[in-house]
């Protein structure tokens, strides 16, 4: 059996999906929407179904990279690090907004949403990106904005590995 995949896009392309675009549907999987987000604005959409809160990022690491006090190679260094769930298929949890005691797996098919834009996500200034890292990295399938995250990574590692060994 393959790996369950996890999409991860923006709140602005699962409400494009949703009114037919097609270069939004490969964004979008075809489970519940979740949220990843500190303050997400529920009139936009942006909280989606629920919350996972693993991936949520610190009030106080959001704020500093805002102010600029740190750089986003220190936001994410802290994000990666503060990530201490345990991500893997049938781990990972999802609480619903109706009932925060209602948790359960996030489901094959989900996708997880912040706010960014895709531009901003595609220069690594999201931490939609670095969760997608980490979920691969805990053994799902990853779509990032329509793209194979996981194959990237794992490329990625292979390439890393070639030039460690040589
Ligand atoms: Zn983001």
């Amino acid at each position: 059996m393959s790996a369950p995949t996890v999409y991860l896009t923006n709140a602005a392309t699962v409400r494009a999906a949703a009114r037919g675009s097609e270069r939004s549907k490969r964004c979008v999987g075809p489970g519940e929407v979740w949220c990843i987000m500190v303050r997400p604005r529920h009139h936009y959409g942006e909280g989606g179904d629920g919350l996972v809160p693993a991936l949520v990022p610190r009030v106080e690491d959001l704020d500093a990279i805002r102010l600029g006090v740190i750089d986003f190679g220190e936001y994410r260094r802290r994000y990666v690090v503060g990530v201490v769930a345990d991500l893997s298929p049938g781990a990972l949890m999802a609480q619903l907004w109706a009932d925060p005691r209602d948790l359960g797996p996030v489901q094959d098919g989900a996708t997880l949403i912040c706010a960014c834009s895709q531009t901003e996500a595609a220069a690594g200034r999201c931490h939609r990106v670095f969760a997608a890292d980490l979920l691969a990295t805990a053994g799902w399938r990853v779509v990032l904005d329509g793209t194979r995250w996981d194959e990237a990574v794992s490329a990625e590692r292979r390439r890393r590995a070639r030039e460690g060994g040589a």
